[in-house]
């Protein structure tokens, strides 16, 4: 399973990835963005659209 990676100190709380991702991966709890990884089908289309390229993907080890 991948893992969802979120620097805090780019998020601008924009809410893009919250509205795109398809496996609703991603929600604001106390004014933080949080990733539910379980949900992600590594389908990676949230690097490119986070405006301040706060997400990584971190793939598992083989
Ligand atoms: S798209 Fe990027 S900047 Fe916008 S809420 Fe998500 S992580 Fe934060
Ligand atoms: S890689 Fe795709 S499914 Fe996973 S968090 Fe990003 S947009 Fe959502």
């Amino acid at each position: 399973m991948a893992r969802v990676v979120i620097d805090y100190s780019r998020c601008n709380l924009c809410g893009l990835c919250i509205q795109y991702c398809p496996g609703h991966v991603f929600s604001i709890i106390n004014n933080r963005v949080v990733a539910r990884d379980e949900y992600c089908v590594e389908c990676y289309a949230c690097v490119p659209l986070c405006p301040t390229r706060a997400i990584s993907i971190e793939e598992p080890d083989p």
